[in-house]
């Protein structure tokens, strides 16, 4: 099997696609996002992280013809069971800012005590192959915090600001990229998928 030269990035959040990007500098592969080559986005229909990843990456890869990488992911919250998961994106509605989505979740969870308060970044990441005999890489990680009562930091996107990493004592609003991509769901899961590319033949 042969390491592809050219990978879509199936994604349109330029967040995601500079900490992606970032992970994969020292890596020889061009990696183009789909925006750029004029590929929507797919409905994410996905009961689970890795199905909904599958769809985005496949969409791509059939749109394009070029081996496709996407990530899904979300927020789990201990305390709602897991929730609002794979609807992390849409929890306030379809077309719910990040604001209002990380405000639903502070109002919901304001009278839930601290010990009751942890919680997990979730990230599927795959790669599949424009050909069909060749199976995807699929990676799934989990970077586990506590849900702060406030916003503390400006940086990142989505949930980061309410997201603490019990280790630093920072949330992900707190954090550089560069820290942030250490630690972080989507870094421990692309660094691994980053692995198994690299382990293909080149
Ligand atoms: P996706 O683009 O369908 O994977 O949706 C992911 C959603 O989960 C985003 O809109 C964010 O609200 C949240 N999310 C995922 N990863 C992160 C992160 O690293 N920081 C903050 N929020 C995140």
């Amino acid at each position: 099997m042969h390491r592809p030269e050219k990978i879509v990035l199936a994604s349109g959040n330029a967040a995601k696609i500079c900490e992606i990007e970032d992970l994969f500098k020292s890596v020889q592969v061009e990696i183009v996002a789909q925006t750029e080559l004029g590929i929507s986005s797919v409905e994410e229909t996905g009961q689970t992280f890795i199905e909904n990843a599958l769809l985005k990456a496949r969409h791509a890869a059939e749109s394009c013809g070029l081996p496709a990488m996407a990530d899904d992911s979300g927020i789990a919250v201990d305390a709602l069971d897991g929730n609002p998961g794979v609807r992390s994106a849409r929890f306030a509605g379809i077309d719910a800012s990040d604001e209002e989505n990380l405000d639903l979740l502070l109002e919901i969870m304001a009278g839930v005590d601290d010990p009751k308060r942890g919680c997990g970044f979730h990230c599927a990441a795959v790669l599949v192959f424009a050909e069909d005999d060749r199976p995807p890489i699929v990676v799934e990680s989990v970077w586990r915090g506590q849900l702060l009562r406030a916003r503390r930091g400006d940086g990142g996107f989505g949930y980061d600001p309410i997201f603490l990493d019990l280790e630093s004592n920072k949330t992900g609003a707190e954090m550089s990229r560069e820290e942030k991509n250490t630690i972080s769901h989507r870094g421990q899961a692309f660094r691994e998928l980053r692995q198994q590319f690299l382990g293909m033949a080149g």
